[in-house]
């Protein structure tokens, strides 16, 4: 059991380390107050409850906050759990001190569920409360750190509850503002129940491992020491393994067992100044071996939470590789402890500048707007991975997530940019604007007061939930009636220009079916979507025209009139049958007469359609017939049908050939000839002379397909003079 005594020790020596002009006498008082107010509590562990606002202290001591942070911390589980009010905190401690501990309730007053909407709301006020006070949100850090490392008194389901929640929002959060050493503890003792197989074996190997490692370290940290030392650079330098669950984690994403990786060895050189950290990055690449592609300079270049430091990976004698990271002491207190130690610096000038909340800004403006789901994974997305640094044509640093584009760029300037763009330039190059930013681009938005504005495929391209969210902004806020109103005039016009009817849309039978295949959930959706641009009239009506198109005919087949008494046998040939007739089936119609039509004489084989005539039945035409031609004029449109060739017909068809000649005597007889030979019924042969000594000999025959016709043909293209052929089109 942990008493009283030891943490009213530690968080003394912590106060007295970090703030030595701190009010003992008013921290003592307020130490009496929460201890009295939270008398009949206790810790899970039988503990008296102060020891946890007493560690909290410590920890809030530790990153350098200011007096009334550690008030704050002392009083911060008080509201919540006790009968004390923000009116008593204010009276005896100041407005400052009740406004951190009210901040705190909040926040913990949030934290009651893991679903992903309990989470977003939590994260909302987190955020709500970071942009008002940062210390709340450093309080309610150090409460979460000193509840992880007593969670063995909580019960299994709590642990694991917890501890996701520490993976999902407190790691990340710790990192985002720069508190590495908070985080790896975090990390580590979440892991711990999380995935504690893995964490006993990563810890036994390290114990096992333990004389080995420490004596690497040690000739590794008095070789760079002793040349540092000898040309008179004044240093701290240390060597350690990496925490425990960036371990696991390489293991994971490797998929190598822990003896596998060797990347397990970092070491952290401290000096005093800047020229210093470039001096000794030559001395460590003089005494090793550089590994090409791993030097990173974040000096110049500093990551988005504040960090800087100049990493380099190296190879010893012994074939290990190794990080080495340079700062200077003042990197190394904003590495440890983020934006708490820079927040100690401003402490004269106010609370942070504006720069240093700019990520928390970004995070605020696009919760807005979002549903829950959306917010916490662009959340994660945002604040997990890596990110891509880029320059604006005057040099200011752009940070965005990995695998921005331009788009995003243009967004996180400013909507208005991203609003106006209609390209961009990287490098000084016109680029795409989909086109994936690497670290150090110079990036210009090429903007235009006549742009129409972001096209929807934008969303799909942009990486960064801030440019998401402010493309959606514009499309649900500007144009939205505008655009239904344009778009609608421009389907309709092309409705009518392929020759559909507009009644067909609204049908009952087919609207859901044409939205489904057109991916809107409303006309009105679509007309909006043309309306801006995110799609083409024609394009959409082009998705929708077959369907439209065969439900029309469909519908005009039922109604067509089908009169058998009007048929006249002898002329056409016409014949009723339930499904083929005369070799044609007439798709959806069961029961048809059919006849092929004397203008193109149709044989099986050719492409065919059907028109429905008005009293002879569906009359069947050659694709090509300059007769089917019109099957898009809106007026026919709904009577041409599709038709084909039943199989294993051997009825005769009558077809017609029409054969340029060179005129001579005899050619007629030789046509003759050619047709007798190949045992063709002929039905009708003549010709006729032309202009310019040509003729041309039309002859009428029947053949049983369409690769009867072509050998026929081929026949009489060979007889000597017979120039050309086409199909008959009396
Ligand atoms: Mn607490």
């Amino acid at each position: 059991m942990e008493t009283f005594e030891e943490h009213y020790a530690a968080m003394q020596a912590a106060i007295a380390k970090h703030l030595p002009g701190a009010d003992m006498a008013l921290i003592d008082r307020a130490v009496e107050y929460a201890n009295a107010k939270h008398k009949y509590q206790k810790r899970k562990d039988g503990s008296p409850y102060i020891i946890h606002p007493l560690a909290v202290a410590e920890v809030i001591a530790e990153m350098g906050l200011d007096q009334d942070a550690i008030l704050g911390a002392l009083l911060h589980d008080c509201i919540e759990d006790t009968d004390a009010s923000h009116e008593d905190i204010e009276k005896l401690f100041g407005q400052t001190v009740a406004e951190l501990v009210e901040g705190v309730t909040k926040l913990t007053r949030a934290n009651f569920s893991t679903s992903e909407q309990a989470q977003m709301e939590n994260l909302r006020k987190m955020f709500m409360a970071m942009s008002k006070d940062i210390r709340v949100v450093l309080i309610k850090i150090a409460d979460r750190l000193h509840n992880m490392r007593t969670m063995q008194y909580q019960t299994p389901a709590k642990q694991i509850l917890k501890c996701r929640e520490t993976m999902d929002i407190y790691a990340p959060l710790a990192h985002r503002l720069g508190m590495q050493k908070i985080k790896w503890e975090l990390e580590d003792l979440a892991l711990r129940y999380l995935a504690p197989g893995e964490y006993d074996n990563i810890m036994a190997y390290l114990q096992a491992h333990q004389e080995q490692d420490e004596s690497f370290m040690q000739t590794i940290q008095s070789k760079i020491t002793e040349r540092l030392t000898n040309m008179g650079i004044h240093n701290k330098t240390y060597g350690r393994i990496k925490h425990v669950y960036s371990i696991y984690r390489k293991t994971q994403t490797q998929g190598k067992s822990i003896d596998e990786l060797y990347d397990l060895y970092a070491f952290r050189v401290i000096v005093d100044s800047i020229p210093d950290c470039y001096n000794v990055l030559g001395h460590v690449h003089d005494l090793f071996n550089l590994v090409p592609g791993r030097f990173k300079d974040y000096i110049s270049t500093p990551k988005p939470n504040m960090y800087q430091s100049l990493h380099t990976t190296v190879i010893g004698s012994q074939g290990i590789p190794f990080e080495v990271q340079i700062r200077t002491w003042e990197m190394h207190e904003t590495a440890e402890y983020g934006i708490a130690a820079h927040w100690k610096y401003k402490q004269g000038t106010g609370s942070g500048s504006e720069k240093d909340f700019e990520w928390v800004r970004r995070l605020l403006e696009s919760q807005q707007d979002s549903d829950a789901e959306e917010y916490v994974q662009s959340l994660k997305i945002d604040m997990f991975d890596d990110e891509v640094f880029v320059f604006t044509p005057k040099g200011r640093i752009v940070s965005l997530p990995s695998g921005s584009t331009p788009i995003d760029f243009a967004y996180a300037i400013h909507s208005g940019v991203g609003n106006a763009m209609v390209g961009a330039r990287v490098n000084n190059r016109i680029a795409n604007i989909d086109a994936k930013l690497k670290n150090g681009d110079i990036v210009e938005i090429i903007t235009s007061k006549s742009a129409k504005g972001p096209s929807r495929d934008w969303l799909n391209i942009c990486k960064s939930n801030q440019a998401r969210t402010k493309i959606k902004q514009w499309f649900k806020k500007e144009k939205r009636e505008e655009n239904v109103l344009h778009g609608k005039s421009s389907f309709e016009s092309e409705m009518k220009r392929v020759g559909l009817p507009l009644t067909a849309i609204t049908d009952p039978a087919l609207e859901p079916h044409l939205l489904k295949k057109l991916s809107f959930d409303s006309w009105d959706e679509m007309y909006a979507a043309i309306g801006y641009g995110g799609l083409t009239a024609v394009k959409a009506v082009g998705r929708i025209r077959d369907d439209v198109n065969k439900a029309l005919k469909a519908q005009a087949a039922e109604k067509a009139p089908v009169n058998p008494l009007r048929m006249r046998p002898d002329s056409e040939t016409v014949l009723q049958n339930r499904h083929a007739v005369n070799g044609v089936i007439v798709e959806d119609i069961d029961s048809c007469m059919i006849k092929f039509a004397r203008c193109c004489t149709p044989v099986p084989g050719d492409a065919i359609v059907g028109f429905i005539t008005k009293g002879f039945g569906v009359s069947v035409h050659r694709a090509d017939c300059p007769n089917a031609q019109n099957r898009d004029d809106p007026r026919q449109s709904a009577r041409w049908v599709r038709v084909r060739w039943a199989t294993q017909e051997e009825q005769p068809f009558e077809t017609t050939l029409e054969l340029d000649c060179i005129t001579r005597d005899g050619l007629l007889l030789d046509v003759a000839t050619v047709m007798t030979t190949a045992r063709v019924r002929v039905k009708e042969l003549n010709g006729r002379d032309l202009p310019g000594g040509r003729s041309m000999f039309t002859v009428r025959f029947e053949v049983k397909n369409v690769g009867e016709l072509e050998t026929i043909r081929k026949k009489l293209l060979n007889i000597r003079d017979v120039v050309g052929s086409r199909r008959g089109q009396n």
